[in-house]
């Protein structure tokens, strides 16, 4: 290799042979020229928009398996909730006590659904929550807001 072979980053000055595609200081090609983004810079790939929004806000929404998963939970969540309610014929035992024992597992199904929906990723209640920001904490609550008016819906035809 003589000293005119290689590469020299007109960013920062580095010489690099001529196998070396990157300046790994300021991430320029060095075969084009153009600035590569980092890792620590937005991901090139992150859709923006109202979709971009969605994939960071509620990741799940893009993961059938997922919604696979979360909506019959959900639903179980709602039916058993309307159930401690005294929804569907059962309201000759609805009770303080039923309500009690129905109406948290009611929640907490509907609330599973909604945190693997928030999460991303399969996680139980607890862990998912754990990892819920300040946006998705308040979209976790409007969700069980949203069960509470469903059930609330199922009372009054029922
Ligand atoms: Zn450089």
């Amino acid at each position: 290799m003589t000293d005119s072979d290689g590469r020299i980053c007109w960013k920062c000055g580095t010489r690099y042979g001529n196998d070396v595609k990157l300046c790994v200081r300021c991430g320029v090609n060095l075969e084009t020229g153009e600035m590569v983004r980092r890792h620590s810079d937005e991901d090139p790939f992150a859709a923006t928009g109202v979709v971009g929004m969605l994939d960071r806000s509620v990741p799940g929404v893009m993961k059938p398996g997922l919604i696979a998963l979360a909506a019959p939970l959900a639903v179980a969540g709602v039916v058993v909730l309307a159930a401690a309610c005294g929804a569907f014929g059962m309201a000759r035992y609805s009770s303080i006590g039923s309500i009690i024992l129905l109406g948290v597992p009611g929640v907490a199904l509907w609330g599973q659904a909604t945190a693997l929906i928030l999460a991303g990723r399969f996680a139980l209640l607890p862990t998912a929550l754990g990892e819920l920001d300040g946006l998705r904490w308040s979209l976790f609550f409007s969700s069980l807001i949203v069960e509470a008016m469903l059930v609330v819906g199922i009372l009054r035809v029922a």
